[in-house]
């Protein structure tokens, strides 16, 4: 036998550690404060190239575990890029709008975004419990475009309306920064819609806050009438260590599909190495790579932009070297397109 290598072992199989508190206790407890952040892993603030500006746009928030994962002296760490607020974020660039992807547009229903066949996008509110500074939701208006509001039942009639929606998609925000029970009172209410075949959930909470696969959460999922796609949003394969490994194999044992989609963005994952280890890494704890992102075009992300040539030839490079389930698809969200554009 060949030994394994690290990044192909297999990482669902480690105990868990209690969780130190309940989630909602831990995610109280992100940090907020991008200079306790930068001085807890040893940083020098001047040399980060903070800005209070960027940070009052869209206000820093990173679970104390995800902190734990980045390495300490390094400016460059892929995990810390995506939180911190940079001056870079402050660059007017042309082509780089408010609304990149046509949300204002597509929307059928208060938080009821509907732009492709069958699929409604629910918006179910607009926490998170990361801020992800590369975010095209940074610029939305959360307060009063969400689902959530008066019991789920405008954004509930205009799927029952609507026979040809055949799969309704859970996203935010992060629709897990809802109680479990706030999720029930929605799938409880859908699961009278009798043309409804598939859930999807889109959360970075498994990643960011595994804590959050609590057994309420995994109770509620294995009793949905419907087959379920959980896409899991990392980016980086430092993301995962062994309590993401548990909480995502407790979520394959609710019997749901996992996937990831991540977003290609320079400094953080531009590289045939970095994009391999993430497709690896996810799939040991039962992840298959699902899209990879050209970043949508919102302002305050241009210095995360990787080029279509550059994006392409790192492609090729991951073909070269991956089985071909371990590939994600390379594609670019354009408003008004019948689906996600492959490059
Ligand atoms: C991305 C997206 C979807 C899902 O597209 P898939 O290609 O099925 O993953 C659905 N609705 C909206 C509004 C989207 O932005
Ligand atoms: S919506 Fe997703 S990408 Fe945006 S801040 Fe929330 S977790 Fe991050």
């Amino acid at each position: 036998m060949i030994p394994a290598a690290p990044a192909a072992q297999k990482h669902n199989a480690t105990p868990p550690a209690r969780p130190a508190a309940p989630w909602q206790q831990l995610w109280r407890q992100a940090e907020r404060d991008p200079r306790r952040l930068l001085a807890r892993l040893g940083l020098d603030e001047a040399a980060a190239r903070l800005s209070d500006e960027a940070a009052a746009q869209f206000i820093t928030r990173v679970p104390q575990g995800f902190i734990n994962r980045m390495r300490r002296g390094d400016l460059n760490d892929p995990l810390l890029r995506q939180v911190l607020p940079v001056t870079d974020e402050l660059a007017i660039v042309p082509g780089f709008s408010l609304d990149a992807v046509g949300d204002g547009a597509a929307k059928k229903a208060t938080g009821v975004i509907q732009k492709y066949q069958g699929r409604a996008l629910l918006v179910t509110t607009g926490s998170c419990a990361i801020h992800c500074r590369y975010c095209f939701r940074r610029h939305f208006d959360y307060a009063g475009e969400n689902a959530a509001r008066g019991n789920w039942a405008e954004a509930v009639a205009a799927i029952a309306d609507d026979p040809g929606i055949d799969e309704v998609i859970l996203s935010g925000g992060d629709p897990l920064s809802l109680t479990t029970s706030k999720l029930a009172e929605l799938t409880d209410a859908l699961a009278q819609v009798p043309h409804i075949r598939r859930l999807r959930i889109h959360s970075r909470l498994p990643v960011v806050l595994p804590e959050r696969v609590d057994a309420e959460l995994l109770g509620w999922l294995a009793g949905l009438p419907w087959p379920v796609a959980f896409v899991i949003h990392a980016n980086h394969a430092n993301e995962f260590d062994a309590q993401v490994d548990h909480a995502l194999g407790e979520l394959r044992a609710a019997g749901v599909q996992l996937l990831n989609q991540a977003v290609l963005m320079a400094g953080v994952n531009d590289s045939v190495q970095a994009l391999a280890e993430l497709s690896e890494r996810a799939f040991a704890a039962g992840v298959l790579p699902y899209y990879l992102h050209q970043i949508d075009r919102v302002q305050g992300v241009a210095h995360f932009e990787v080029s279509d040539q550059r994006a392409l030839a790192l492609m090729q490079g991951l073909r070269a070297r991956l089985s071909g389930y371990l590939v994600p698809r390379l594609v670019r969200e354009i408003a008004g397109d019948t689906g996600k554009r492959p490059l």
